[in-house]
C-alpha cells in the first residue's frame, strides 16, 4: 500500500488490513476512531471497539513534514522506524515501562501500540500539584535499564556497533543539534522569548565562557555514542498515574550520551518547580510542592546511581571492562572505584546538558507548557529568569558538582530571593 496520510475514517479500514492486529480486533467488531495527538510532529489515533473500549490501540503515523509548521518543513517519515525500534528494545530491557508494540508498517510509516487509557501526560498533573510516589523508582529503573543494557558495559563490541548502526537517525538529530545547542544562542528567526528578558538573552548569547561550555556540550552530544538514548525525555514524553509510569515517543532515539536523558528528566522537574511561582499563589502550598519536587529530583538521581552501580556489578558482560580485566589483587576495589568515577562523570554531564536545555527552553524555538501557560508576562519572567540563571550555572559550574545536592543548591540559591 503506497503511503498516504490516514484520517479517522480510513484508519479503521487500514487497521483491519494489518495481519498483526487480527488477534486484537475480531473481524466482526465495530470500530471507532478519533485523533488524540497533541504533538508537534505526527498523527496519533485512538482506535477502539465500540462495544468494549478496553479493546483498543493507538496508531501513530508520521507525516512527511513537521506538523506544527506545515508542508513547507519536510521531515523524513523514517522516524517511525526509529521510534518502533526503540520501543521494542525498551520492551526487552525495561518491560512495563513503555507501551507494548503491536505492529509496524514501513511503507505507511505507522506504528500501532498499546493505548494507555488510565495514564496522563505528566506535565499537566505536575502543574496541578499531583504527586506520584512511585515515579522516582520507575523512571530511575527506566534510565538504568535502557542506558546500561545498550552500552559497551553490557554488550559486546560487535553487538553494540550493530545496534548503533540501526539508529543513525541523522535528520532528527540535526533538529536537536540546531534547536538545543546552536540556534537559541545566536540570531535565528524561529527563536522566541519573553521581551521582558531581552537583556538577559543578549547577555547569555555573549557570555564567552558559557558559549564555550555550550559548544563543548554540543560536541559531546554529537560524538559520544555511549548508549541508546531516548533523546526527548521531557515530562511530555512520560505518561503516569499513581501506580504506573510509561515512557512514550522515542522518535529521536540514537546512540548518544547517557546524561542527556537523565538531564531531560531532572531539568523538566526544575522547570515545573519554577512554574509554581505563577501557578500556585498560595505560599504554603507552593513551598510544600516545591519541596516534593526537590525530594523527587534527589531520589531519581540517588536511585539511578545505586541501581546503575548494582546493575553493572551484576552484569559486567560488555566489551568495556571484562571481569578478568580486574583479576588482580585489589582489582575488585579498582572496579568499584571505576564505577564510582563513571557515575560521578554522568552527574557532571547531566549538569552540562541540563544547563543547555534550561537555556534553550527560555530563548529557543519552543518553551515547555508549564512555563508557556503562565499568561502574565511579568510572572512568567520571574520563572524564566531563574531558569536562565540556573541553566547558566549548571553548565559553568559542572566540574564542581559531586552530588545531586550540589545541583539542587544552585536551584535553591537562585530561588531564595524570589518572594511573590
Ligand atoms: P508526537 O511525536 O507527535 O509528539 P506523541 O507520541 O508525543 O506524538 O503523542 C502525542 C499524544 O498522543 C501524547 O501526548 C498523548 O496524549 C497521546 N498518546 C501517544 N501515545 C499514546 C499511548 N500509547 N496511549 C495513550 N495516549 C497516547
Ligand atoms: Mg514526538
Amino acid at each position: 500500500m503506497a503511503y498516504h496520510a490516514l484520517d479517522t475514517n480510513t484508519v479503521i479500514d487500514y487497521v483491519r488490513t494489518r495481519p498483526a492486529l487480527s488477534d486484537i480486533f475480531a473481524p466482526d467488531v465495530k470500530l471507532t476512531a478519533r485523533e488524540v495527538g497533541d504533538g508537534n510532529l505526527n498523527l496519533v489515533f485512538l482506535v477502539e471497539n465500540a462495544d468494549d473500549p478496553t479493546n483498543s490501540v493507538v496508531l501513530k503515523q508520521a507525516l512527511p513534514y513537521l506538523r506544527v509548521v506545515g508542508e513547507s518543513w519536510p521531515l523524513t517519515k523514517e522516524r517511525v522506524r526509529y521510534e518502533t525500534q526503540a520501543l521494542r528494545k525498551y520492551n526487552e530491557v525495561a518491560p512495563g515501562l513503555v507501551p507494548e508494540v503491536y505492529d509496524y508498517n514501513e511503507e505507511m510509516s505507522t506504528l500501532v501500540m498499546e493505548f494507555l487509557r488510565s495514564h496522563e501526560i505528566m506535565r499537566k498533573p505536575l502543574v496541578e500539584r499531583k504527586r506520584f510516589p512511585k515515579f522516582a523508582d520507575h523512571i530511575s529503573t527506566f534510565l538504568v535499564n535502557s542506558l546500561f543494557f545498550s552500552s559497551d558495559l553490557y554488550l559486546s563490541g560487535v553487538e553494540k556497533k550493530q545496534l548503533e548502526a540501526t539508529f543513525t537517525n541523522e535528520h532528527l538529530r540535526k533538529l536537536q543539534e540546531d534547536f538545543v545547542y546552536t540556534n537559541p544562542f545566536k540570531e535565528s528567526e524561529e527563536n522566541n522569548w519573553n521581551p521582558l528578558l531581552d537583556d538577559l538573552v543578549q547577555e547569555t548569547r555573549s557570555n564567552a565562557e558559557l558559549k564555550i561550555a555550550l559548544a563543548e556540550a554540543k560536541h559531546h552530544y554529537t560524538t559520544h555514542a555511549e548508549a541508546l538514548i531516548h533523546a526527548d525525555l521531557h515530562t511530555g514524553s512520560i505518561m503516569v498515574n499513581e501506580e504506573d509510569t510509561r515512557v512514550i515517543d522515542p522518535e529521536f532515539a540514537f546512540f548518544g550520551p547517557m546524561s542527556y536523558d537523565i538531564a531531560a528528566v531532572l531539568q523538566n522537574l526544575v522547570l515545573n518547580l519554577l512554574s509554581h511561582y505563577a501557578h500556585t499563589p498560595d505560599k504554603t502550598e507552593r513551598a510544600s510542592y516545591q519541596k516534593y519536587l526537590r525530594a523527587t529530583i534527589r531520589d531519581i538521581w540517588t536511585k539511578f546511581a545505586e541501581k546503575f552501580d548494582a546493575t553493572w556489578a551484576a552484569n559486567n558482560k560488555g566489551e568495556a571492562v571484562p571481569n578478568d580485566y580486574w583479576d588482580f589483587s585489589g582489582g575488585e576495589q579498582a572496579f568499584a572505584q571505576y564505577r564510582r568515577r563513571y557515575i560521578s562523570r554522568l552527574l557532571r554531564e547531566t549538569a552540562l546538558h541540563g544547563g543547555a536545555k534550561f537555556l534553550r527552553r527560555m530563548m529557543g524555538i519552543v518553551s515547555v507548557w508549564d512555563i508557556s501557560s503562565i499568561e502574565d508576562p511579568e510572572l512568567r519572567a520571574i520563572a524564566e529568569r531563574a531558569a536562565i540563571r540556573i541553566g547558566t550555572r549548571w553548565a559553568l559550574e559542572r566540574n564542581d558538582f559531586f552530588s545531586i545536592d550540589d545541583l539542587l543548591a544552585v536551584v535553591q540559591e537562585e530561588t531564595d530571593g524570589i518572594d511573590i
